[in-house]
């Protein structure tokens, strides 16, 4: 059996004196979606930061545990290192370059991969699965809509040929029917073999999308299961499905 995309046992984490992350312990299997679902200030971000080595450059640091990805230690590498095993960060809020074109916007996430052809076939993959990326390939990424820029967001993070993907709230801020559009996308480029930690406030997409999920509370798991026990837990759809 391949090792789990992500692997991640009793990680600490905290900005100077204040902990953010309490002994975080996970698994996202090989080609799997594991969602991470939580409130506002949880610890989900500080969780995907800490994964993908940006931790620090938001005040931050990783101060315990393990985190290997496809068997590869991760902790203490940088983000290109980080990059190059094989797990791509889109974080929450999109940050596309906005004066760069969209088609400059995917050549920068593929910096980081092996050889031109394969960068060829990626954006061919990624032209494939949001169209609307090779139509506005000219126009600058700051004139595109919210969702097209997280498209464009994910499309840049697959350009590097990810094995993982960490998605920071890809659904935030736009219209239901964007979002659904997005969550296609997340079902498709999973079939193609991409495992996936989704992040999101929506607690019933994240449920849909994923196998397994976790809680975050006061940055600790609180409850995990499969999505269908969480999603029939009276706690988690009261607290996060909004149902009474
Ligand atoms: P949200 O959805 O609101 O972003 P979250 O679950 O992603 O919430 P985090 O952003 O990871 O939560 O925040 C976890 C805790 O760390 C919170 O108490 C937050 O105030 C704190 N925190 C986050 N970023 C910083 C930072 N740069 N410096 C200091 N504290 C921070």
């Amino acid at each position: 059996m391949s090792p789990p995309a992500l692997r991640v046992r009793d990680l600490t984490a905290a900005y100077g004196p204040v902990p953010a992350l309490r002994g975080i312990t996970l698994e996202v299997p090989a080609g799997g979606v594991a969602a991470v679902l939580g409130g506002n200030g949880a610890g989900k971000s500080t969780l995907l930061r800490a994964l993908s080595g940006v931790l620090p450059f938001h005040g931050g640091a990783v101060t315990g545990g393990e985190i290997t990805a496809g068997g590869t230690s991760l902790r203490g590498l940088r983000p290109d290192r980080i990059v190059a095993a094989g797990v791509v960060h889109v974080p929450e809020g999109r940050h596309v370059f906005a004066r760069m074109t969209v088609a400059e916007n995917l050549r920068a996430g593929s910096l980081g991969a092996r050889d031109r052809r394969r960068a060829a076939e990626a954006r061919d993959r990624v032209h494939a699965l949001f169209p609307i990326l090779a139509e506005r390939s000219r126009q600058p990424a700051g004139l595109l809509s919210g969702g097209e820029q997280q498209m464009l967001a994910i499309g840049r993070a697959l350009m590097a040929g990810p094995d993982l993907l960490l998605l920071d709230e890809p659904s935030l801020g736009l219209a239901p029917l964007v979002t659904a559009r997005i969550a296609g996308t997340i079902t498709e480029i999973n079939r193609y073999g991409t495992a996936v930690l989704l992040i999101e406030q929506n607690a019933a997409l994240a449920l849909r999308l994923a196998d397994h999920a976790y809680v975050l509370e006061t940055g600790a798991v609180a409850l995990h299961g499969t999505a269908d026990e969480l999603a029939a837990s009276d706690e988690v759809r009261r607290r996060y499905l909004g149902v009474a």
